[in-house]
């Protein structure tokens, strides 16, 4: 498998990157299935109660769209990611790297927004505006399970420790003290999108961890029993709606569209072969 071919780099360059941290604090873990080593300085714990917390302000300051059929249609594909994820990881004995997740799921009413996310911890936002371009129960797993992989990865706590070690860190310190949560609270200038990227949500993560969610994200979709070859048409679609414009900030640091549909083709057939639907989910 192409991606595997590059473990032995990638574990090579992980351990680098984790040795780094050697003289402050002997951290680092292993993202589950890929076994790329990372570096985490933050307990987990922590993280998902301040993403909890933000995410609560999140439900109060945008506007919830009253879609009920496409919110029900999230949350189904939601509990069967949730379901064959931990199911996955109980049938390889593994530790269910989302036993801790509290799910939950919102459709924020916003067509500008081509995007989704999952905070820390499992608290996912759709926003309708990228409706059009999932356009099917596929096009939406493919998202979401892309989102959810970088929360399974933990890449937030990863980004939020490099940033620290790197000492460029008064953001993350500031996150981790609970500042930048609490200045949310003041009555005016709340700016939830501003938060949000503070917290490193809507700030692309690292190509590294793109690809890692990209191929995550298959795999979890593909356990859930959706058509995981819906994910090129996604990428094509937006490449299309951005024709000869300036791609939104998210995409443009992800790996570009055309990389992005070759690593997919090359992974999709391998995935729905080794990682075929886990159990009938009713
Ligand atoms: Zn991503």
């Amino acid at each position: 498998m192409n991606y595997n071919n590059n473990i032995n780099r990638r574990k090579f360059l992980g351990f680098v990157g984790c040795c780094a941290c050697g003289l402050m604090i002997p951290s680092c873990s292993t993202v589950p299935i890929t076994e790329r080593r990372q570096l985490t300085l933050f307990p987990e714990s922590y993280l998902n109660n301040q993403a909890y917390q933000l995410y609560e302000k999140v439900k109060k300051k945008t506007k919830l769209s009253d879609d009920k059929k496409t919110l029900s249609e999230i949350k189904e594909i939601g509990r069967r990611i949730e379901e064959s994820v931990s199911a996955y990881f109980d049938s390889t004995n593994q530790p269910d790297p989302t036993y801790n997740f509290q799910w939950e799921y919102i459709l924020i009413d916003n067509e500008k927004i081509k995007n989704a996310w999952c905070l820390p911890g499992g608290k996912i936002a759709v926003y309708t505006g990228i409706l059009k371009i999932t356009k099917n129960k596929d096009g939406l797993a493919a998202v979401m399970g892309h989102e959810i992989a970088h929360a399974v990865a933990k890449h937030s706590i990863e980004r939020a420790s490099r940033s620290l070690l790197l000492n460029v860190g008064t953001t993350a310190a500031d996150i981790f003290s609970g500042g930048a949560i609490s200045r949310t609270s003041r009555a005016t200038g709340v700016d939830v999108a501003g938060m949000l990227k503070t917290f490193g949500i809507e700030n692309p993560f690292g190509r590294k961890q793109e690809s890692e969610a990209d191929y995550l994200g298959l795999i979890f979709s593909s356990l859930s029993g959706y058509d995981i070859r819906e994910s090129i048409k996604i990428w094509e679609r937006m490449k299309e709606e951005y024709k000869g414009q300036e791609p939104p900030e998210w995409m443009s640091t992800h790996p570009s569209s055309s990389k992005r549909i070759l690593s997919l083709r090359k992974w999709i057939p391998e995935i729905i072969i080794e990682y075929p639907p886990i159990k009938k989910i009713s």
